[in-house]
């Protein structure tokens, strides 16, 4: 299976029009930061990736369970997965901007309160 790599994924899209809607303005996936942030925010210093539960081992979630095949093989794509945005997240901190990691389950069962926290959050911020 071919790694489906989410750009404009549905989670996304969502928190995109909603922080639109409030009027923040953001640019996406900037290819000069580390990991290409999906949404950055210049304004308040804060970068905000959207990650799909599987694809980026969301642990203790339901909708991470790993293959019943090949587990193995998945566990340390997955693995390799975590580390690589655990890194990403530390050298944009030391960049000095402030991550924010929005779960895509998270939109799932409860986006108006999770969407709220973001908007709070950046609000918070200037
Ligand atoms: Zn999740």
């Amino acid at each position: 299976m071919a790694q489906i790599k989410g750009k404009d994924t549905k989670p996304e899209l969502l928190v995109r029009k909603y922080l639109y809607s409030k009027g923040f303005r953001y640019r996406l996936h900037d290819p000069k930061l580390p990991g290409k942030p999906d949404i950055v925010l210049r304004k308040y210093n804060t970068v905000i990736f959207v990650n799909g539960c599987f694809w980026h081992g969301h642990i203790r979630c339901k909708y991470f369970t790993l293959p019943k095949t090949r587990t193995d093989w998945w566990e340390s794509k997955i693995k390799a997965t975590q580390q690589r945005d655990n890194y990403n997240y530390s050298q944009l901190k030391k960049l000095g901007w402030d991550v924010i990691v929005v779960w895509e389950c998270q939109l799932k069962t409860s986006s108006d309160e999770r969407l709220r926290m973001i908007e709070q959050e950046l609000k918070g911020k200037v």
